[in-house]
């Protein structure tokens, strides 16, 4: 029987794990990680990540031949395949800070594999890496006096979070990117064969290692250049009266543009994009490549100068200031279909009011009040001046409040802001929200989410992004 062991228990390696287990029953996975915590909950009915059919999944496997565990140096022994999955965030003090990723988990990793080994193995990155991270790794792993060999793979994800399990089941491709030599391919082939078992063949690309590392940054960077065009051009709609919905729908009717990603928004978040972009940037300049890594950057910066807009929308809309005014945030997840807030655009909103002395509740179906606090305790890292800012003082922290619904949040309110584009958000019942508020009251929709014209029959002043304000 074919051991796969796989370390990182997260947002990647729980789910990718548990479709590898449910379309393999041949083949045992172990999922390890040093979080205690996490392998608890994957253990339990309460698993760490909240995905559309993944609780199903895993009731599925869970002990049959899908494993949680800590005892993360036997799973690797024993393994013949180890997918590493662990986080490779954006590196915050040193050489690149700001910028170059932070491989301090992936190298501990492939430490302790090396470490442990005693047989040939092939180790897959998982995780998303730069560019020539495989050429680094071969050097940990086969500079060994033990005679064993190991074969690198890049095998990135390119699932989305709150869509991860239908991404899995049905991928748009599997990438495998290998070195060109028989051992190199005799590994390509071990895992194309796993692949093999439910994804179509024409499905499944080969490439050379390099084309696998890089094609995943340059696809996240690609997805997130979409949303910061969209999002420039929400601008301009609003400059001139155009409507962002209908010039988005008119461009997405070419099939050669497609109609997805052209979502208006608050701005992109999630721990991937900025943090990949930051990743190409970084190895643009590295490789003289100043013009490049300026092109990207710009996504970036659109990014966060939507996110400001919107801000400054809220408080000069509410007679440029919203000082001692309650304003209601409905969404703190970056997306709909995830608990998931890492680099969410609320955070941002949120830390943008209380800046101006608003006071905030909170309603998000996903996310606990504990996360919120923590989040808004945290340092925001400044990418093009490298220094920690201000953390949220203790006097703002008493300004949030979460609640557990969204009338109560709006309860009193002189304000609303979407800023999650959760599908319960459509079905509110406005009328009764509206009727519960402060006169005038306001709703700035940061999603696209709600008809503005219902809402302003109601009798709302509402802002949506790059649509007519109040005609
Ligand atoms: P995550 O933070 O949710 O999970 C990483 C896990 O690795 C953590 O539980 C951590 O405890 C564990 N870990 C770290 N070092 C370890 C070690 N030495 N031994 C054992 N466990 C260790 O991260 P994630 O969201 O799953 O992302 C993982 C990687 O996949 C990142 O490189 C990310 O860029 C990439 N990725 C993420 C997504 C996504 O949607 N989240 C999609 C595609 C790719």
């Amino acid at each position: 029987m074919v051991k796969i062991c796989c370390i990182g228990a997260g947002y990647v390696g729980g789910p990718t794990m548990a479709v590898i287990a449910l379309k393999c029953p041949s083949i045992e996975v172990v999922v390890v990680d040093i979080s205690v915590n996490r392998i608890n909950s994957w253990n339990s009915d309460q698993l760490p990540i909240y995905e559309p059919g993944l609780d199903d999944v895993v009731k599925e496997c869970r002990g049959r031949n899908l494993f949680f565990s800590t005892d993360v140096e036997k799973h690797v022994y024993e393994a013949d395949i180890i997918f590493v999955s662990v986080n490779t965030p954006t590196k915050t003090r040193g050489l690149g800070a700001g910028k170059a990723a932070d491989l301090t988990y992936w190298e501990s990793a492939a430490w302790m594999i090396a470490d442990v080994s005693k047989s040939d193995k092939i180790v897959v990155e998982k995780s998303t890496v730069p560019v020539k991270t495989a050429e680094a790794i071969e050097k940990i792993l086969n500079h060994n006096s033990k005679g064993i060999h190991f074969s690198i793979l890049s095998n990135p994800e390119f699932l989305a979070e709150g869509t991860a399990i239908q991404d899995l089941l049905k991928p748009d491709r599997v990438l495998i990117g290998g070195r060109e030599t028989p051992e190199g391919q005799k590994a390509v082939q071990a895992l194309k064969e796993v692949y093999a078992h439910w994804v179509p063949e024409d499905r499944i690309i080969i490439s050379n290692l390099w084309s696998a590392e890089l094609a995943k940054l340059v696809a996240n960077a690609f997805l997130a250049q979409r949303i910061s065009s969209v999002n420039a051009v929400s601008a301009l709609c609003e400059a001139t009266g155009a409507d962002v919905t209908e010039v988005a729908y008119s461009v997405g009717k070419d099939s050669r543009i497609g109609p997805k990603f052209l979502n208006a928004s608050v701005g992109f978040g999630g721990s991937c994009f900025q943090k990949d972009i930051l990743n190409l940037v970084y190895i643009c300049e590295s490789n003289g490549l100043a013009e490049v890594a300026n092109y990207w950057k710009q996504v970036i910066k659109i990014n966060d100068y939507q996110k400001n807009r919107f801000v400054n929308r809220v408080v000069s809309s509410m007679f440029n200031t919203v000082s001692g005014k309650k304003i209601a945030v409905l969404g703190f997840a970056f997306k709909k279909d995830t608990g998931d807030t890492r680099e969410t655009p609320a955070i941002d909103v949120c830390k943008g009011l209380l800046g101006d002395n608003a006071t905030i509740s909170i309603y998000d179906p996903r996310v606990t009040e504990d996360q919120i606090q923590r989040d808004l305790a945290m340092n925001k890292f400044d990418w093009d001046h490298p220094i920690h800012l201000q953390s949220l003082s203790p006097t703002s922290v008493k300004k949030v409040r979460v609640t557990w619904d969204a009338y109560e949040a709006a309860n009193g309110a002189h304000g609303v802001c979407i800023l999650t584009e959760w599908d319960e958000f459509k079905q509110l019942d406005y009328q009764r929200i509206y009727d519960n508020m402060q006169k005038p009251a306001f709703i700035f929709d940061g999603r696209n989410v709600i008809d503005p014209e219902k809402l302003r029959e109601i009798g709302f002043i509402v802002y949506s992004i790059g649509r007519p304000l109040n005609p």
